[in-house]
């Protein structure tokens, strides 16, 4: 390649946009995220400067004062953020949740919140789905939602529901018509944006749940919450379709998430096995060692294909449900498995604080339960993919 060939090729969007992200981060090292650890901390710096950066509003639209980029690039962001250390699940739901917004939200929707988000004035932070009684079977959830007037009452109560101290609006799915009178398993919920901050304390309870890493995760409790009929988004009883594209994408990022982690963990171990010596050589040379860190390379590579694939796939706005899945279902596993073999790797020092490895391990280890658990995704394919009868 000549020097002039290199002067004339455009720069790679997808390489600008991680070479930002990467000296954002390096503004937040390991004992950043360390300190937070273990205070159990919001990483508020971090989410401002991720916001002032104007990462945070990256899929909304440019007419409303975001940066209009697409789910790649939401992905890359991701990505790159785990890659450098990082924890992206402080703020991703500002991401996965934009797309129920921008899809199905109405015109008037979209222009009294987009622009304050994109500002970062307002935080869209929160996704309220998971019940206590009614865990994967989502269906199944009960918080009510009744219209009286030009409002919605809401009652009943959301679990593991992350970031919802720090948010000011809440996506919330819930049901309008009682399971037993919808004509479909599907029909009958609808979905709201909640102002969180207008009700704490008063007809909305948040309560902690610490959990084994860092992830600002509550429950929520709704006492006769009332809402602007003005907040539902899309038309009564259609929610779960609008949510829909919502989990795909909350997979599919979580999914670039678990590939930076993947890709630290590698990083990470491919440097501590050359330099450290044991019986006079670089236990590296070892292939017991080496061999472990290369399989890991491979999964995560391959893994990286399927995520790439699926965001293409929601981007395009054809039905990506399987990819998502199988996304999610790899990345997981490939972060994983990377995390594992980076703690054998490092033998001891694995278990050291300040290595970050036992942090990540953490951290890593919930892709395999949250935001759809290893099983449900299995059971996804055997019935939809594969034809299998279905399973629960
Ligand atoms: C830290 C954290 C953050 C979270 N953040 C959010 C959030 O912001 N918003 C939100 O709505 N939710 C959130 N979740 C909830 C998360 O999506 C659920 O935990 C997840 O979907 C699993 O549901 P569950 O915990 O109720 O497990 P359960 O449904 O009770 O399942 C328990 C186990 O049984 C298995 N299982 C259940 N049924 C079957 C079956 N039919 N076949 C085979 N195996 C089965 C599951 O795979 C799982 O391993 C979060 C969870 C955690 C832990």
């Amino acid at each position: 390649m000549t020097d002039s060939k290199i002067e004339n090729e455009a720069p790679d969007p997808q390489e600008q946009i991680r070479a930002s992200v990467r000296s954002l981060c390096a503004k937040f090292p390991g004992e950043y995220w360390r300190r937070l650890d273990r205070e159990r901390g919001y990483p508020t710096e971090f989410v401002d400067a991720l916001t002032e950066a104007g990462f945070l509003g990256a899929l909304i639209p440019e007419e409303y004062g975001g940066s209009g980029l697409t789910l790649i690039e939401a992905a890359v962001i991701l990505e790159e953020i785990h890659a450098c250390g990082g924890n992206g699940a402080a703020c991703h739901a500002q991401m996965y949740t934009m797309g129920t917004l921008l899809r199905h939200g109405s015109a008037a929707q979209k222009a009294r919140w987009l622009p304050e988000i994109a500002a970062g004035e307002l935080r869209l932070q929160a996704f309220g789905v998971t019940e206590p009684t009614s865990g994967s079977d989502m269906l199944n959830l009960t918080t009510t939602a009744v219209r009286e007037g030009d409002h919605y009452v809401i009652n009943g109560q959301k679990i593991w529901t992350s970031r919802a101290e720090h948010s000011d609006l809440m996506l919330l799915i819930a049901r309008t018509t009682r399971r037993e009178d919808a004509t479909k398993r599907t029909d009958g919920l609808s979905v709201f944006l909640v102002d969180l901050q207008l009700a704490q304390g008063t007809t909305i309870n948040i309560n902690p749940i610490r959990t084994m890493m860092n992830h600002a995760t509550t429950e929520v409790f709704f006492k006769d919450l009332r809402v602007p009929a003005d907040n539902l988004i899309g038309e009564e009883g259609h929610g779960f379709r609008y949510i829909l594209s919502g989990l795909n994408a909350e997979r599919i990022l979580i999914a670039a998430e678990c590939i930076g982690d993947a890709k630290w963990f590698i990083a990470k171990a491919s440097a501590y096995a050359k330099e450290r010596e044991v019986f006079d050589r670089p236990i590296g040379q070892n292939q017991g060692v080496q061999f472990p860190i290369a399989r890991a390379y491979a999964q995560m590579r391959a893994a990286e294909l399927m995520v790439r694939e699926a965001a293409q796939r929601y981007q395009s706005g054809g039905d990506c449900g399987t990819e998502a899945n199988l996304a999610k279902l790899l990345a997981a596993d490939a972060s994983w498995a990377a995390a594992e073999m980076c703690v054998q790797t490092h033998g001891g020092f694995g278990f050291a604080e300040e290595f970050d490895i036992e942090r990540k391990f953490r951290e890593t280890r919930l892709y395999q339960v949250a935001p759809v658990s290893t099983n449900l995704i299995l059971a996804y394919l055997a019935e939809h993919v594969l034809g299998l009868p279905r399973s629960y």
